[in-house]
């Protein structure tokens, strides 16, 4: 039997290894001599950055690091952490890479605390204690349990739709109008919505006609103040519930329906349908009662209302769940406060773990704390002491961040790590084949990772380095003392190996010289090649034994079908066989297990993947794109690549994923209050034990969503508890917690529940569902489970109103909902999940997907509801009222003028209409050519033109993708009338029309108006 590989493994006599190629398949050329090439003088070695963030290896200058080599031994507070073992030495069997096996072995599982700090229950796990032992996932031979094996999927299913029942009445996917019903005639023929606002934006409908008996409301919650005493330490009114006069009043709103049985008119204001024209509502009045809270951008429940019983749970029907964005940007004005607990330690509960947060309570003097999740009585360390006043409040409370605000972030010491904090490091993969040097792709990337350099986070330990690939692996030696890269070629895709131990990846301070020069040499290195092939299964392999050891971003640049080696995929994104069936779904999975094997492996070793294809035919993106989804990656999506129409978009979006504030090695773990339980979790993220999502890398883009179940009727608890704790590595090298907590009262009241939804979460949540239930079933029966669970709400509360009320005809629906029917038919219309096979190409469908997983709310909102603008008039305005002067418009063409010029931003991409009408001249002055002379829209790229109002419009699209810098909106123009483009482009991002049997919003309230009466 071979033995396992190791990276110090030297390459077997009559391998093909060479530098400069000799006798590869395709000799690439030899970096190309020339002035850039000569080596840059040495940039010098400023010091750490901060105190605080000293490297590990502190007392080495980083120049003397030569790459990250795992401590010794002898270095200082690590000392006792024992080296990690080399992840393809022989060792223990292999074991499933997520059995609780003893932490023994291997980089994450040497940890020094008895107490591990994500632990849940039992202190005698540590924090890594599921890690498995370093056996890699190569070592050659038979593998009985299979390091993938045993993995328990990481995602749970979500409720199936059998849990629901059959639906009463669904729809069919074709959405189709109810047969009484003809479509409304026009309102005007032109300039319907004329972009003026209604006066009330926020809820531009009549209120209901009717008198609203006064409801006996539930009490306000006392929360632990009652048990414990702790007055001062709460908003001394306690948190409202809705309880009071006003928001009676507010209770529902509702539509008149079909006054007429048998009428053609629909009888519905088609100007009073409840539109979300201010998109996402922050809950932030919430902040009003709990100001103890986090704010609601890192936490946000679908109901701040928790239920009592499992009846209120079902009867509620919406999902039970919050949504987490863990590193949102804060507020203006808030920086999240980091606190060092010092000799005193990180202050926790002793039972549950739970951080001390504003909600804990003191008692004995300031000698105990209790823990407001699991009540436990904690002592308080003799470092920590603080008197109480009279009324049982510490005196040091405003003082203290931790007691005083929901979000902190707590320095974490020595045992809250299995090794040294790991240096930022970024892993560049790129396939060369044929179509990235034709379609100009490498050039960007080259040209934007260069400019990136310096503000790549963690000057000065960052480590980078790349590997190419087409039909061979290319490994690229950045050594310090060379001039410039040596490239050496791999041609044994069976058995991939490294031909260098070291210099593959590098500290970006000490060999930037010779990284720059490799990034010179790029595009002109492959310029000639004409191989078609692509290895990306091996160059993966490749790339993980490269990083293994240390973890960081690997970020692969695919532009073709992988085609050879393991991993090779097949063209099976054509098969409209499969639509309608019950194998329709396959296709929206991985086909090849390899990749989420692969993702796996990265995982546990704290390797990122974020996915960049480019590819003009199909790519198989639900295959490539589970790297992504199980490391806490993202899928980045350019169909048929062109530098000159797509390069903006890359070179911004590439330069945000690398610049932008990053938290390595981490896991998330939400804790609650007893009797309510986290049961599922959507998003980007590997699932390790029940409840802890390890992620390798996370930033500000990435958001969570997860469901909430009861375990217990809460007979006596009057409020829940959330903590939100996010455990990483900050890219100073400092290991940090980042901590939210989160109050919400529980009620016995259903109206409560659904007065305290949070449509924004809760569209978040279903929206994320719907794409994980279209990986194992039809689009078009998850599209009527959506339906369903909307008409199932809808009923509910019409039942609770409708006797009192004598309601009749009207659709009734709680104020806090009244966007839901919208967003669920947008939901259902979205990229992801509309039409069939001819709606959107497989490739862009998996790529809408993975995006809703991980969007955070108000971009998930703008994408499946785009903004529509009319700026025709807004460029003739002063420069200065521009910004104010935009107003959002219903999804309807019955909102464009044909005079008019309109903008779509659905926050990846704009689109440009304009009207048939539209004078000339100010086309002429927008595109920068005449119209009439350039009659393929489709190659217009924008820019901007030496006349006012190109300036303006150019204004206009800079001040929309400042306010969202997480992508870049790629442009496209498009004219009224031009088909197919006006079609997919602007027509199927109309919402509220009926498209290709889709419903139009009024068809889709009539229908479920029905619904919920039947
Ligand atoms: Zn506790």
């Amino acid at each position: 039997m071979q033995p396992p590989m190791g990276n110090e493994r030297p390459p077997p006599p009559g391998r093909p290894v060479s530098a400069f190629v000799p006798g590869a398949a395709v000799p690439p050329p030899p970096f190309a001599a020339g002035g850039q090439l000569a080596p840059q003088p040495r940039q010098g070695v400023p010091p750490p950055q901060s105190g605080a963030a000293a490297p590990p290896f502190g007392a080495a200058p980083p120049a003397a690091m030569g790459g990250y080599r795992g401590p010794t031994p002898s270095q200082g507070p690590f000392a006792a952490v024992p080296p990690p073992q080399r992840p393809f030495t022989s060792g223990p069997p292999p074991q499933g890479p997520f059995t609780s096996a003893p932490p023994s072995q291997g980089p994450f599982a040497s940890a020094p605390s008895s107490q591990g700090p994500f632990a849940s229950a039992p202190p005698s796990q540590g924090p890594f204690a599921s890690a498995p032992p370093s056996q890699g996932p190569f070592a050659a031979g038979p593998t009985p349990p299979g390091p993938f094996g045993a993995a328990p999927a990481p995602f749970r299913p979500p409720p199936s739709s059998s849990s629901l029942g059959q639906p009463q009445s669904p729809t069919g996917g074709a959405l189709p109008p109810p047969p009484n019903y003809a479509r409304p005639p026009p309102l005007q023929s032109q300039g319907f919505y004329p972009g003026a606002r209604p006066t009330n934006p926020q809820f531009p409908m009549s209120r209901p006609a009717f008198q609203q008996p006064v409801q006996t409301m539930p009490p306000p919650p006392m929360g632990p103040t009652a048990m414990f005493g702790n007055q001062a330490a709460y908003p001394s009114t306690g948190p409202p519930v809705g309880g009071t006069l006003q928001s009676l009043v507010e209770d529902f709103q509702s539509l008149a329906l079909s006054s007429a049985p048998g009428s053609l008119d629909p009888g519905v204001d088609i100007k009073g349908l409840p539109r979300p024209l201010d998109g996402d509502e922050e809950p932030i009045k919430l902040l009003e009662s709990y100001p103890l809270n986090c704010h609601p951008r890192y936490f946000r429940l679908t109901t701040h209302a928790i239920p009592a019983s499992q009846s209120l749970v079902s009867r509620w029907h919406l999902p039970l769940g919050a949504v987490v964005h863990p590193l949102a940007e804060s507020p203006d004005g808030e920086e999240v406060p980091v606190i060092n607990f010092g000799s005193a330690g990180v202050i926790r509960c002793r039972r549950c773990r739970t951080y001390v947060n504003p909600y804990a309570t003191f008692a004995d003097a300031g000698r105990k704390w209790r823990c407001n999740l699991c009540t436990l009585l904690n002592d308080v360390p003799g470092e920590y002491f603080c008197a109480l006043d009279a009324s049982g409040r510490r005196f040091d409370t405003d003082q203290r961040p931790e007691l005083s605000k929901g979000t902190v972030e707590f320095v974490a010491p020595t045992e809250y790590m299995v090794r040294p904090p790991m240096p930022p490091s970024y892993f560049f993969l790129i396939d060369v084949s044929v179509s990235a040097v034709r379609s100009g792709l490498l050039e960007v990337v080259a040209k934007t990772i260069k400019s990136c350099l310096d503000e790549l986070p963690g000057f000065p330990r960052t480590q980078i380095g790349f590997l190419t690939f087409d039909s061979t692996l290319h490994f690229h030696n950045f050594k310090s003392s060379l001039s410039q890269p040596q490239m050496m070629v791999v041609a044994d895709l069976d058995d991939v190996f490294l031909p260098l131990p070291d210099d593959l990846l590098v500290n970006l301070v000490d060999s930037r010289h010779v990284v720059e020069s490799f990034l010179d040499s790029l595009p002109n290195m492959f310029h000639d090649n004409v191989n078609v092939e692509s290895a990306l299964g091996p160059a993966l392999k490749a790339a993980f034994m490269v990083m293994s050891q240390i973890g960081g971003k690997l970020l692969v640049f695919q532009s073709t079908l992988p085609s050879l080696g393991i991993g090779r995929l097949r063209l099976r994104g054509d098969d409209v066989r499969a639509y309608g069936t019950d194998k329709e779904h396959i296709l929206r999975v991985p086909e090849d297990p390899f990749y989420k094997q692969m993702a796996a492996e990265f995982t546990k070793n704290q390797i990122a993947v974020d996915i960049f294809s480019f590819s003009e035919k199909y790519s198989d993106i639900a295959s490539l794109g589970s790297l992504a989804k199980y490391t806490g990656g993202q899928v980045y999506h350019y169909p048929s690549f062109q530098a000159a129409t797509h390069g903006d978009k890359l070179k911004h979006e590439l330069s945000r994923d690398l610049t932008r504030e990053t938290a390595w090695e981490s896991v998330m773990r939400i804790r609650c209050g007893k009797g309510v339980r986290f049961t599922t979790y959507h998003g980007h993220f590997m699932l390790r034990s029940t409840d802890l999502l390890a992620l390798p890398a996370v930033d500000s883009d990435k958001a969570f969503a997860m469901q909430l179940s009861l375990e217990e009727t809460l007979m006596t608890t009057q409020t829940v508890y959330f903590q939100v704790a996010l455990l990483y590595t900050s890219s100073s090298g400092e290991r940090r917690i980042r901590v939210h907590t989160a109050a919400a009262p529980v009620v016995t009241d259903l109206g409560e529940m659904y007065r305290q939804a949070d449509t924004g979460a809760i569209v978040s949540l279903l929206g994320r569902i719907a794409v994980e239930n279209s990986l194992s079933d039809k689009l078009d029966s998850v599209r009527q489970q959506l339906q369903l669970k909307l008409v199932r709400s809808l009923k509910e509360y019409r039942n609770l109103y409708v006797v009192q009320h004598r309601i009749g005809g009207r659709l009734i629906f709680p104020e806090s909902l009244r966007f839901l029917p919208l967003y669920i038919l947008a939901i259902c219309k979205s990229l992801a999940l509309r039409g069939g096979y001819a709606d959107v190409s497989l490739d862009e469908r998996c790529a809408a997907g993975f995006s809703m997983m991980i969007l955070p709310v108000k971009g998930l909102l703008n994408f499946i509801y785009p903004s529509l603008y009319r700026v025709d008039e807004v460029i003739t305005m002063e420069p200065n009222k521009i910004d104010g002067s935009l107003k959002r418009l219903p999804l309807t063409m019955q909102c464009l003028d044909t005079g008019g010029l309109y903008l779509l931003d659905d926050g990846f991409s704009f689109l440009v209409w304009l009207g048939r009408m539209l004078p000339p001249e100010l086309v002429n002055n927008i595109l920068g050519v005449s119209l009439a002379n350039f009659p393929d829209l489709s190659k217009i790229q924008l820019r901007e033109c030496d006349n006012e109002f190109s300036r303006n419009f150019m204004k206009i699209l800079g001040t929309l993708r400042e306010k969202n810098p997480s992508y870049h909106q790629l442009c496209r123009v498009v004219r009224q009338g031009e088909q197919p483009r006006e079609g997919f482009l602007l027509l199927s991002n109309l919402v509220e029309d009926q498209m290709a049997g889709t419903s139009s919003y009024v068809d889709w309230i009539l229908q479920i108006h029905r619904q919920t009466q039947s």
